[in-house]
């Protein structure tokens, strides 16, 4: 039994085969948290989610939608976005449902701030809504989901305001993280739980300094306490080898497992049971 604890299962990508695809993978054991990244997709996710045993949801808003810019993103959704501003009415109202399980995904990404954009205003409006999700959290006491790239110390930041002020008690997870050793022992230290996608299956770059064979994210794996590890494959984006540059799907977060017991030198079971178990204690899963 594995827990694909991030993945976007109610998206345009799955439009036609949503239901044969969810079936099948909740029959093979495999329990899904699907993410929602807007108002609509946030809404989305929590329709899919009352569907199925087995399928849970988030509410949040990616922080890529908070700032100005006009693109489609066609595994998303069909229309045309435009920037969100975070609206806590409605995210409240969507929170309300017995399946949302965590607010986001929510956080800071400078990395994918476009050239065209005042950056010093994206990034206020980024803090001030991963402030504005984190305020809601807990007044729900519920965990976070937090999307952070290139943003590590402003991200850590913020934590820290929330966590002096005695809030956010059920933390939250740092998906897809990224970053370096000391970031990763950093958000331990605050006593958030790290995520890791297919993308720690991909070969080094070049650009990679190894240490006994190992990247720096298979460092941090490899040092990372168990009791701290979720999995998961952020589908439809970052599927794992082998089926890299194909659409990802949840149950391909086996592959993520593998690896991860492949790094740490134990069995696959260890690590399902492990990550089964996080999971479940973070999002408070009935499975
Ligand atoms: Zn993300
Ligand atoms: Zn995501």
């Amino acid at each position: 039994m594995f827990v694909d604890s991030h993945c976007h299962v109610h998206v345009r990508a799955y439009q036609n085969e949503q239901d044969s695809l969810i079936k099948k993978t909740l029959e093979s054991g495999v329990f899904m948290v699907t993410i929602g990244t807007q108002k609509n997709t946030s809404r989305e996710a929590i329709e899919v989610a009352e569907k199925y045993e087995g399928v849970f949801a988030t509410v949040g808003l990616h922080p890529e939608y908070v700032v100005d810019q006009t693109f489609v993103d066609e595994n998303e959704t069909a229309e045309l976005y435009s920037a969100e501003v975070f609206d806590p009415f409605v995210y409240r109202s969507l929170a309300k449902s017995k399946k949302c399980v965590a607010i986001g995904e929510c956080g800071l990404d400078y990395y994918r701030i476009p050239e065209t954009t005042n950056r010093e205003e994206a990034i206020q409006k980024q803090k001030q809504t991963v402030r504005a999700h984190f305020a809601l959290a807990d007044e729900l006491n519920l965990p976070v989901v937090v999307h952070c790239r290139d943003a590590y110390e402003d991200q850590l930041m913020i934590n820290q305001e929330f966590i002096d002020a005695g809030t956010l008690s059920r933390r939250g997870v740092i998906h897809c993280f990224s970053g370096s050793r000391e970031y990763a022992h950093a958000f331990l230290d605050q006593g958030f739980y790290l995520g890791f996608t297919g993308v720690i299956t991909f070969p080094p770059r070049k650009t990679d300094v190894l240490i006994e064979g190992l990247t720096e994210i298979q460092q941090v794996i490899r040092e990372m306490p168990l009791d701290r590890i979720l999995i998961e494959t952020d589908s439809p984006y970052l599927t794992p080898i082998p089926f890299r540059g194909k659409r990802n799907e949840p149950s391909y977060v086996k592959f993520v497992a593998q690896k991860i017991a492949e790094i740490r030198g134990v069995s696959m079971e260890e690590i399902e049971q492990a990550t089964t178990a996080n999971a479940k204690k973070l999002f408070g899963l009935d499975l």
